[in-house]
């Protein structure tokens, strides 16, 4: 069949051309003869086709349908010799025929249905790419008679459905008339007359046959969550039916260690407090198999919930090139209780910066002393239970003392 390729010099773009690039061009041509800009009547015309072009490639389905079956497939007509163009009309013509709404009857080629996996990979497999051979089992058009279901010629459009395989039935029911769809009962559903001798012997008549075809899918390096691999038309084929695609949707495995945003890492570090005040360093071992070496120049102070960003070392940027960063979050691992006696604290006097001074109290003020105790989540956690904020001056027996956690004795 030779292509039709009308609409694509319309917008001046190649049938090969991208999504991206059509927009393009529409959005040149738009701009050139819009009839704000441009009032002749050459213009307005111009303006008019590359709308109803932009209309048709923008659309992925109806792009589909064009690029198989010219405009005689948009028009609704199949693509049938001296079928009218424009659209719409063979919808209308259809329903002329088989009454208005509700006929299901599709228009023009029907697109088969995508098939859509799911394909789960580590951060490391999308810091790297990968590629993975998948076996698909489809449907195919029967390779001995080419999708005919039989000898060449000898297969005829079942007069009865006007080859539709389908047959509308109407019944009176009080006083409602009701139409249903059934299986046309001359040709059981396919559509077409074929002579038992001249059946395919291979798919004895059904057009179709399985066939296992396996699948190389590339997983780029920087790829993300949700983004998808499209084999176009490699999906279940039958007749009068545009194949749709196989879809493999990316599905990232969460990480030990490591979270994604967008190109960038978050690595949570617990470092200790000597480290986070006097410098130091640690390791990690990245998603791309390389050991990662940070240093924390002495002088340098990390705060608990700190971030600091190691540039360069996120993920690959997928089209672009580069990486994303890493950023890095820090906890502080502070020493236990008792980590030195009471002298040896005292040194931490001359290294660290003061104290605060000592607090001051307004005259006359009543002065609770009070001392901590331990924060127990099963006692202290006032917003899990329904005890509300009303136990604060309860005299619940279960309260028990402390229940604020600090015990305070008047002065
Ligand atoms: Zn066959
Ligand atoms: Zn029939």
């Amino acid at each position: 069949m030779v292509r039709e390729t009308k609409l694509y010099d319309i917008l001046g773009v190649s049938p090969t051309a991208s999504d991206s690039e059509i927009k393009k061009a529409y959005r040149k041509q738009a701009l050139k003869y819009h009839p704000d800009k441009n009032p002749s009547e050459e213009a307005a015309e111009k303006f008019k086709e590359a709308s109803s072009a932009y209309e048709v490639l923008s659309d992925s389905e109806k792009r589909d349908i064009y690029d198989q079956f010219g405009q005689d497939g948009l028009s609704g007509n199949g693509g049938m010799p001296g079928g009218a163009g424009g659209f719409g009309f063979g919808e209308d013509l259809f329903s002329q025929f088989f009454g208005g709404a509700g006929a299901s009857r599709p228009r023009g080629p029907q697109r088969g249905r995508d098939i859509k996996h799911e394909i789960s990979v580590s951060l490391e497999e999308l810091y790297k790419g990968k590629t993975s051979k998948l076996a698909l089992n489809k449907q195919i058009l029967c390779k001995t008679c080419e999708g005919r279901g039989g000898k060449k010629g000898a297969v005829k459009k079942c007069s009865s459905c006007n080859g539709q395989g389908i047959k509308f039935v109407t019944r009176q029911m009080g006083p409602m008339i009701q139409r249903f769809q059934t299986e046309c009962d001359v040709c059981h559903g396919t559509g077409d007359i074929i002579d038992a001798k001249d059946r395919c012997k291979d798919c004895h008549g059904k057009k179709i046959a399985n066939e296992r075809k396996i699948l190389q899918v590339n997983v780029d390096p920087g790829m993300k969550n949700g983004q998808k691999v499209v084999f176009k038309g490699e999906a279940d084929q039958a007749p009068d039916i545009i194949p749709g695609d196989v879809i493999f949707v990316i599905s990232e495995k969460p990480h030990k260690h490591f979270q994604r945003v967008g190109d960038d890492l978050i690595y949570e570090a617990e470092i200790d407090l000597l480290t986070a005040v006097a410098g130091g360093e640690f390791a990690l071992e990245h998603v791309s198999g390389e050991w990662l070496k940070v240093s924390i120049v002495p002088g340098e102070v990390i705060a608990p919930n700190m971030r600091k960003v190691v540039e360069g070392k996120g993920m690959p940027i997928q089209k672009y090139g580069g990486y994303g960063n890493l950023i890095i979050k820090f906890s502080i691992k502070f020493p236990e209780n008792h980590f030195a006696d009471e002298d040896t604290l005292k040194k931490l006097e001359e290294i660290l910066p003061a104290r605060k001074p000592l607090p001051t109290f307004p005259k006359n003020a009543i002065v609770d002393d009070c001392v901590l105790s331990d924060y127990n989540p099963s006692r202290h956690d006032n917003s899990r239970g329904a005890r509300g904020g009303a136990s604060y001056h309860s005299d619940d027996e279960d309260e028990g003392q402390g229940a604020e956690g600090v015990q305070c004795a008047s002065q």
